[in-house]
């Protein structure tokens, strides 16, 4: 029989805990393809989380429970799920029964009817998110979707159902930075979308206040696009065009007498132009050179083999 880990981060989820264990449990006990076990990890709470999860665990051997020392981060703590789950499938899930445990058996489903490595969960209704929010994330993903080099899914958050393979490749990336729903999309393998509605937050406020929002939205760009490397580049030969344009323009000016100005204003314009440009350029071509280095340093490999044949025959 499979075996599934149900992966859950947890940030100050004292009203929602016991309510998110008693349905995700009850789906659980009645998975008929798999055996199902919880990991808690407790991204340092403030509240009574702490102890709500370690009662449960007291009482039921199949939830597991990672404690962090203090708090890291949404991110970290689904990252610390999968680096210590050992099950052949796992399921990424908020605790805020936003996205509905009831799904998992259609994720297997799916999983197993498409043999999709990953099962990624697209959001076709987000009900009790302001409009703001929705807005925000729209635009994000359109901008980010004509910027990155892979593919992100729209309307899609971490909620997902990823196997063996694909959770073998992503404990192998070294990154520090982890924007998870960018490197399960960029692992490759096959994924298929799963439709659902999305909730509203049963209990509790949003732990992803608009700091962390940009934050995490500048992960995403830094760590998947080079091209904002290449504004400085296109800046600086917009302005170099400008500048001899311009210079041209004058030059002309005086030939022809349609401008007259006073001695030297000309040649300074011109000159604060054209070298203005020249080092956006330059230092456009150094952020080429660094974006190289940031690739390196981070050390993503470079291509990741699913099978090999007749190699050891
Ligand atoms: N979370 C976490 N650490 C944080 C922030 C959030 O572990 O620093 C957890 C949180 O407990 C929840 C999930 O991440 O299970 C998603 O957070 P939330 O529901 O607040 O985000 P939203 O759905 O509003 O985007
Ligand atoms: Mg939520």
């Amino acid at each position: 029989m499979l075996t599934l880990s149900v992966i859950v981060p947890c940030y100050n989820e004292e009203e929602v805990i016991q309510e998110f264990y008693r349905r995700t449990k009850d789906v659980l006990l009645n998975l008929k393809e798999a055996e199902g076990f919880i990991i808690f990890i407790n991204d340092g709470s403030k509240d009574k989380t702490r102890y709500i999860l370690d009662h449960i665990a007291s009482v039921d051997n199949k939830v597991k429970v990672i404690h962090f020392s203090r708090n890291f981060g949404h991110q970290p703590a689904v990252t610390a799920g999968l680096n210590n789950c050992t099950t052949d499938l796992a399921v990424i899930i908020d605790a805020d029964l936003q996205d509905p445990p009831e799904l998992i058996p259609d994720l297997i489903e799916t999983h197993r009817k498409e043999e999709a490595s990953v099962v990624y969960c697209v959001r076709k209704k987000r009900k009790g998110e302001t409009a703001f929010k929705k807005w925000t994330a729209k635009m994000f993903y359109k901008t980010m979707n004509s910027m990155s080099e892979v593919e992100f899914p729209r309307d899609t958050g971490d909620f997902r159902l990823i196997d063996r393979k694909a959770i073998d490749a992503f404990n192998k990336l070294p990154e520090k930075g982890k924007y998870i729903r960018g490197l399960i999309a960029w692992i490759g393998f096959k994924q298929t979308p799963f439709y659902y509605d999305r909730d509203a937050r049963l209990a509790g406020e949003t732990k992803y206040p608009v700091k962390k929002m940009l934050a995490f939205a500048k992960k995403a760009l830094l760590y998947f696009s080079k091209k904002p490397l290449m504004l400085s580049i296109s800046l600086g030969l917009a302005a170099v065009i400008v500048g001899i344009a311009y210079a041209l323009w004058i030059w002309l000016g005086h030939i022809f007498g349609y401008i007259i100005t006073t001695t030297g204003w000309t040649s300074t314009i011109i000159i604060i132009i054209f070298f203005g440009g020249i080092q956006l350029l330059t230092v456009g071509v150094l952020g080429q050179y660094i974006g190289v280095l940031f690739d390196e340093v981070k050390g993503r490999p470079e291509y990741i083999i699913e099978e090999k044949v007749n190699f050891d025959s």
